[in-house]
């Protein structure tokens, strides 16, 4: 029996028992769940295993059992029992994984006309069940939506608050003391960590340290404009936890000049400036391999420092047609946010002004370079989690994630490198690996259903599917997430799309608005 066969069947099977709860998109949480005969596909590097069926009492997996082997005939009796109340999920077939960690989201962007609600829904289609805010609205707007969360009130991942350094407070921090007291606020106030941007090196350091004392969590955008003499490595010392995106680590391994080779002319504010020259940077850092190349590696390494790359969103400086051509933005991009990706020298990252093959170029050898780098701190056992930072540079939410998936991948991460890396450690990196990033008895029930295997493609895993032929030459989309559930809770992927693509086309037909290429309309 072909796999398409096989797909359709469990489709069919699987309809017939779901039913559909609140507005059609979610369903429980039960007493007692049991999702049958999956294929696991944990985030602990180990391979599939199936069948398997998957036990979750409320919002806790109790029993994770393997129930036979494949293509033969599972025997009922040795199943685990349904109790009265229970609710059985038919995943035959199926893969099942750990929910998704998004540890670069910003909920919402004001500028960006994206509210939560379409934001959550995104990342929710897409299997992420955490989410990690890097500063956002303000930490008061964050921690509410995170108590909203973990009482299921709305539908979201679970959300960790780090709050902007210096956000909220009255007047800028300028004294270490003043750093020190903004952290212990911060703190008091129920943030999980702090999100830096650069700061004067005394600051830095004050900051770092109380954080560190209090046993918060930071991550750190190395911004140019505090690069120069507080870079990542400088962060790693001081107890920085994370960094994000690349910025600070080119600086870190320069070994013949001390400051980035800026063009006389350059313009921090100036957008095309910024990008273009960040797309010269690695190449002017310590060549691969090399002695301080691999001190610094090893250095970080040393620290227990966690890589937050966020690949997807510097995608466009290599490939801009691919970015916004996107086949998802016609439905699921808000106009708002269309407007806001437009060149412009006024919003973040739309640095278009004039973007050619020149900056195109430069960029793909800069990727090079930094997939190097990635890669081989993965391998020699640092951590690599996966963020997306979404709602800029073309790059939308859940769907921007799925594509960090992919370019881990094309760093040089197996698959199941790849899915460790969304799951296990991010967990790790939020300090929460005893109770999400792996299936396993007494963690909670955070979990991703496919009904193709992720690990062979990993478009599977987009809410437009993956383009297949089948044996009768009918062109099909194979995949989507099916369900992802969060503490037991089933939510209907695809559902949760056609909720997102309803709000669209409301905003569509409000504002007569039809998405258009630059300079086209
Ligand atoms: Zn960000």
């Amino acid at each position: 029996m072909n796999r398409f066969f096989i797909y359709i069947l469990s489709l069919s099977l699987f309809t017939s028992q779901f039913i559909c709860g609140q507005e059609n998109l979610q369903e429980g949480p039960f007493n007692q769940l049991i999702i049958r005969g999956v294929t696991l596909i944990n985030g602990n590097g180990a391979p599939p295993r199936g069948p398997i069926d998957i036990v979750v009492e409320n919002n806790i997996i109790t029993k994770v059992q393997v129930v036979g082997y494949p293509g033969v005939k599972i025997d009922a009796d040795k199943r685990p029992k349904l109790k009265p109340g229970g609710k059985e999920l038919d995943c035959n077939g199926m893969y099942l994984l750990p929910g998704f960690i998004d540890m670069h989201g910003h909920i919402g962007g004001e500028a960006q006309g994206a509210d939560y609600d379409y934001v959550f829904k995104l990342w929710m289609a897409h299997g992420v069940t955490t989410v990690r805010e890097p500063s956002g609205r303000g930490l008061h707007w964050t921690l509410d939506l995170k108590t909203k969360s973990e009482k299921n009130a709305i539908i979201a991942p679970r959300v960790f608050a780090y709050t902007g350094f210096g956000q909220g407070s009255a007047n800028p921090i300028s004294t270490p003391e003043q750093a020190r007291e903004w952290v212990r606020s911060n703190a008091k106030k129920g943030a999980d960590g702090i999100k830096f941007f650069g700061a004067p090196p005394e600051i830095m350091a004050a900051a770092l340290d109380e954080n560190k004392k209090l046993g918060l969590k930071s991550a750190c955008h190395h911004a140019q404009m505090d690069v120069a003499r507080w870079n990542v490595l400088h962060s790693a010392r001081a107890g920085l936890t994370s960094m994000e995106h690349w910025y600070g680590l080119p600086e870190a391994l320069f070994e013949d000049r001390t400051v980035q080779d800026y063009p006389l002319n350059y313009n921090y504010q100036n957008e095309q400036h910024r990008f273009e020259n960040a797309g010269k940077l690695w190449e002017q850092a310590a060549k691969p391999y090399s002695k301080h190349w691999n001190a610094v590696m090893d250095e970080l390494i040393a620290l227990d420092f966690t890589l937050d790359p966020t690949f997807n969103i510097y995608e466009a400086s290599r490939d801009l047609q691919r970015a916004r051509r996107a086949e998802w933005h016609e439905t699921y991009t808000l106009p708002s946010l269309w407007e806001f990706y437009k060149p412009s020298k006024v919003s973040h990252g739309s640095y278009w002004h004039n973007w050619g093959t020149e900056q195109e170029v430069a960029w793909k050898k800069n990727y090079n370079l930094w997939m190097t780098f990635i890669n081989e701190y993965k391998n020699r056992g640092g951590r690599v989690t996966t963020g997306s930072d979404s709602g800029f540079i073309y790059q939308l939410y859940g769907f921007a994630y799925v594509r960090e998936l992919e370019l881990l991948r094309e760093a040089g991460f197996h698959p199941l490198e790849v899915i460790r890396s969304a799951t296990l450690n991010g967990a790790e990196a939020l300090g929460m690996e005893d109770k999400i990033g792996t299936v396993a008895v007494g963690k909670l029930a955070d979990l991703v259903v496919v009904d193709e295997n992720p690990l062979e493609n990993l478009k599977v895993l987009y809410g437009t599917g993956a383009i297949k032929l089948t044996d009768d030459n009918e062109i099909i989309r194979a995949g989507g997430i099916k369900y992802t559930i969060k503490d037991g809770i089933i939510y209907d992927a695809k559902a949760l799309l056609k909720s997102v693509k309803d709000m669209v086309d409301k905003e569509k037909q409000k504002l007569n608005y039809t998405i258009k290429q630059p300079g086209m309309d």
